[in-house]
Parts: structure tokens; C-alpha cells; sequence
């Protein structure tokens, strides 16, 4: 953005005012100009904010809707139009038609309310417009960077001397430590060389079947193929089954390749489920392999009291994936790679051009990750961090997870809705009527009838799914577990209160019966 005088501002060339040229700058405001579009524009948002606790969460558009709505066919303008104008519109739009991951019912995926700081930082952020690619281009934000990275390693139980950096989120996060370990494990110069050098040697990834789908991607991405990747299985609590990755790797020793990561998860995405770290830091140590751990969403919890004892293992990892959109309430993007050893993101991603001319004796951070020019993420982690401290970081995230137990109780004594599991901050459940439950008296039959009725329930619980997300009153969304269909609330957001939890089982069971109905109705079934 362009700051010129008012006085300059749609004036035309003027000679008197400049011995230089006078330029027309359609994207100028003053700093009057700004001062009111830029109130006008808080405002809004202040009621908006306001009022989302009484919208719908979803809006059902299709996307022929929205695109009618955003006369979606029509060409660029040729024309400019006023900011004032154009904003008030996009904010309608934005308000009237999106599903609001910040309203106190929305329970889906791993998605958190955003923090009004962090949307106010990401102004400032953006007014300064820092390059935090070198030191040179952006001191202070590199240093911020530098000390959020420090902060958010000290909250989880992570040496603070560590390396790190922001990214896009948890993906991203996960990719960068995959890269760094890539570097470390390889015995030959694999950033030079490929992984078809004639001295390279097979790479192996190991994680449990449980493991988000960033770990495909990054293998593929990194060139080793997503058939590198050994899926260890699980136990019963979907945790990593420790036996079975000590066999996997001892496999692939006999087979000359190299273990490139074993990966852990703190938190797993569909149930919350932590790796038993410690046992897998006590595996990677003897035979020398880096251990990852996947904490984009759980990791945050190792600050809270009583969560899983295994959270206290985060420091023994190489390298940790923290996503600061999801437990820390940063409004997207924001993630975080923290990595023991700084050389190694400088093993895996420096270089050094001729065209750039920075010192070495201060971060760059575009020798620690993939990015060159990097926006300045990190300052609404910053704020936000200091804006709640430690103890309110405890408390939110605490809360959280208060309240998907409270949510499991509610539903372990809801007759019509079958616990499944609890970890963390996410339930699972479904909905089961009264004539399927186990305990019905005309229910027990033979195990194909068992078979049945476990696939008739996947198809209502699906079904029930897009119900509850088309009803605008909650939204949750969906997990596999052990082959059951489940319904998944998850719990990040600092806008619920106990009144929104409750009133979750109420509303599955009511749109449960009403789909279980239609689902049976002769019609349907016919
Ligand atoms: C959310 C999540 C990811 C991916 O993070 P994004 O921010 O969506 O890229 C990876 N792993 C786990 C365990 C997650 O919960």
C-alpha cells in the first residue's frame, strides 16, 4: 500500500508540488482516507464478531450459489472502484455465506476460533510488510520470529535453544523436519546427487497407520514415494504398536536400506490418540534414527496438567510439528517446525546465490526452510502468546479438553448414542437406535445379521453427518475407528461454553431418529 498526502491524493501532475513527476496510483489512500475505511472496516468486524454466536455455523450454499452471488462471470473491471465500498461488500459476503470456524458449536476437524489478537496482528503484520526471509530485510521480525519459535519450544517441554521457524501450517511443518532428516540420514550428498546416486541406498519412513496424510505427501514431495513409507500398525487405544515397528526397521536393516525417520504422533487426528513416545525415543536412540513427532495438534497439550504422560516426551525428539492455528488460536496460517539441531534445516535448505548478499552472522531464515520471501506469521503467535501467558494458554487449552470429557459423559448416558472414544479434546460417537443396540432383545442374531446392522449403522452415521452439517445448528465431522463410521467433535475453540456442549447430543439424536427414519422408509429402500 501507497501513503501519499492527502493533498496529493487524485490531484493531477502539479509541478508545483514536486520537481518530480506526479504519479497516479489507483491503489493510494491517504492516510485520512485509510484511517476511515480502516475504522469502518473494524467496525464491522467488531459486529460481526458480535454476532456469530447467533448464525448459523453453515451456510448450505451450492457452488453455482456462490459463484451467482460474486456474479462469479463477469470479467475484471476495466475500471477501479472505492475501497470503502468494495470492503463493505466483501464483508457482507464473507459474513452472510461462510461457515464460521469461530462459532461456539463448531466442533469439525482440527480447526480453531481465531484469536481477535492474532487477527489484528496479522494487519500489523501486513502494514509492515517484513520480509522475513533475511535478517537484513526484517531485524525486528526476524527476531520475533525468533523468540515465538523460543516460546512455543518452552511451552512444550522443547530445549529453547533449538531451531525453527514458522510455515504454512502443519503439513508444511511435518514436510520441513522430513527434509531435515532426509539430509541428516542420507550417507551420501542426496541434495546434490538425487536419490538415484549410484551410491544412494533405499530411505524408509516409519509411522503408525494412524499418521495424518502429510506423511504421503512429504515422501512423495522428497522423492522417496509414498511405498517408502513402512505403516505400522496399532493397538487397541489406536496407539503405535512398539513391537511391531522393532520388527518393521529390523526387516529393512537386512535389506540394506536406510531409516530415514520414525515418526510419533502426539495427538492423533482422528481420535486424539499420543504415541507411546518414550518408548519410541528409547528405539530411535539405540539404533540412531531421528524421531519425529507430529504434534500439530497435540503438542500444545503437553502444557496442561493430566493429559497423556507420553506429551512429556516431546523433548527427546529430533524434531517437533507444532501448529500454532490449531491450539494456539492463531487465525490461518500459521505453523511450526522446531528442530534440535538448527544445522540441520541449514543442511537441508541452504544455499548460496550470487544474488544475495546477507551476512551470516544473524538468521536467515530462507536458509532454514523452503520459502524465499517469507511473510511475517509469526507476530500474531507473538502477541497472542503474550496476550494470554502460560497460565491462560493452560487454561483455554485445559478447557478444551474439560469440555469434550464433559461431551463423552453427556453421551455414554444417552441411550441412543454409543460412546466410541475420548482423547484430548475430540469424542467420537454414534448415533445407534434403540432397535440395533446390542441390548435389544430382538437383536441378537447371527454374525451376518451382526454384519448388517454394523453396515446399515456406517450408512446412517454418514448419512447423519451431512444432515448435522447442513443443519447450520452444530458442526462436527467424521472418523474411521476400528471400521465403525463415527461422528468427531473436536474441541478448539475458546468460544464454547458448557451450554454449546450440551446441547450436541440433543441435536444428533433428534436428526439421527429423523434420518434413520428416512433411511427406512419403503421409498428409500426400494
Ligand atoms: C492438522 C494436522 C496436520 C496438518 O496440519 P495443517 O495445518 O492442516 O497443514 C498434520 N498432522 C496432524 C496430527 C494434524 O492434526
Amino acid at each position: 500500500m501507497t501513503m501519499q498526502p492527502e493533498s496529493v491524493r487524485g490531484a493531477p501532475a502539479s509541478a508545483s508540488q514536486s520537481s518530480d513527476v506526479e504519479r497516479e496510483v489507483p491503489l493510494a489512500m491517504s492516510p485520512a482516507e485509510f484511517r476511515r475505511v480502516g475504522r469502518g472496516l473494524v467496525d464491522r468486524i467488531a459486529g460481526f464478531l458480535e454476532s456469530v454466536p447467533e448464525r448459523a455455523v453453515a451456510r448450505n450454499g451450492s457452488p453455482q450459489s456462490v459463484r451467482a452471488l460474486l456474479r462469479a462471470g463477469e470479467s475484471l473491471p476495466d475500471e477501479g472502484a472505492d475501497a470503502d465500498a468494495l470492503l463493505a461488500a466483501a464483508a457482507n459476503v464473507l459474513f452472510d455465506h461462510s461457515l464460521f470456524n469461530g462459532h461456539p458449536r463448531f466442533f469439525g476437524y482440527i480447526t480453531s476460533s481465531p484469536a481477535p489478537i492474532g487477527m489484528l496482528g496479522d494487519l500489523l503484520a501486513a502494514a509492515v510488510n517484513a520480509n522475513v526471509g533475511a535478517w537484513r530485510l526484517a531485524p525486528v521480525a526476524t527476531e520475533i520470529e525468533a523468540q515465538a519459535v523460543r516460546w512455543i519450544a518452552d511451552l512444550i517441554g522443547y530445549p529453547e535453544d533449538t531451531g525453527g521457524l514458522f510455515v504454512s501450517g502443519g503439513n508444511m511443518a511435518n514436510m520441513v523436519g522430513l527434509f531435515a532428516a532426509r539430509t541428516a540420514a542420507a550417507d551420501w550428498n542426496v541434495r546434490t546427487h538425487g536419490l538415484a546416486a549410484p551410491d544412494a541406498r533405499a530411505l524408509r519412513v516409519y509411522a503408525s497407520a494412524e499418521t495424518h496424510t502429510w506423511i504421503q505427501k512429504a515422501a512423495d514431495l522428497a522423492g522417496i514415494g509414498t511405498d517408502a513409507i513402512r505403516w505400522i500398525p496399532t493397538d487397541a487405544d489406536l496407539r503405535m504398536d512398539t513391537g511391531a515397528l522393532r520388527a518393521a526397521m529390523a526387516r529393512d536393516a537386512e535389506t540394506g536400506a536406510i531409516p530415514l525417520m520414525v515418526v510419533g504422533t502426539a495427538g492423533s487426528v482422528s481420535t486424539g490418540a499420543v504415541d507411546p513416545l518414550f518408548d519410541i525415543a528409547e528405539i530411535c536412540r539405540e539404533a540412531g534414527v531421528w524421531f519425529h513427532i507430529d504434534g500439530a495438534y497435540g503438542a500444545i497439550a503437553a502444557a496442561v496438567p493430566g493429559t497423556p504422560r507420553d506429551l512429556e516426551a516431546l523433548h527427546l525428539a529430533d524434531s517437533v510439528a507444532v501448529d500454532p492455528h490449531k491450539w494456539l488460536y492463531a487465525p490461518l496460517e500459521a505453523g511450526c517446525i522446531l528442530v534440535r539441531n538448527a544445522q540441520a534445516l541449514r543442511g537441508a535448505f541452504a544455499y548460496h546465490p550470487p544474488y544475495y548478499h546477507f551476512g551470516e552472522e544473524a538468521t536467515n531464515y530462507t536458509d532454514y526452510g523452503p520459502q524465499n520471501s517469507r511473510g511475517f506469521r509469526a507476530l500474531k503467535v507473538w502477541l497472542a502468546l503474550q496476550q494470554a501467558g502460560r497460565k491462560g494458554y493452560v487454561r483455554m487449552v485445559g478447557d478444551d479438553i474439560r469440555l469434550s470429557e464433559r461431551l463423552s459423559s453427556l453421551v455414554k448416558s444417552s441411550p441412543e448414542l454409543q460412546a466410541i472414544t475420548q482423547g484430548l479434546s475430540i469424542t467420537t460417537f454414534r448415533y445407534v437406535p434403540r432397535d440395533l443396540q446390542v441390548e435389544a432383545p430382538d437383536n441378537v442374531g447371527t454374525a451376518q445379521q451382526a454384519r448388517a446392522t454394523e453396515s446399515y449403522l456406517n450408512e446412517l452415521n454418514q448419512a447423519l453427518l451431512d444432515e448435522i452439517q447442513r443443519s447450520g445448528a452444530t458442526f462436527v465431522s467424521n472418523a474411521v475407528v476400528h471400521g465403525r463410521y463415527v461422528l468427531r467433535p473436536c474441541i478448539v475453540n475458546f468460544n464454547t461454553r458448557q451450554s454449546d456442549v450440551d446441547a450436541l447430543p440433543e441435536i444428533v439424536v433428534r436428526l439421527g431418529r429423523e434420518v434413520d427414519a428416512m433411511l427406512r422408509s419403503p421409498l428409500q429402500r426400494s
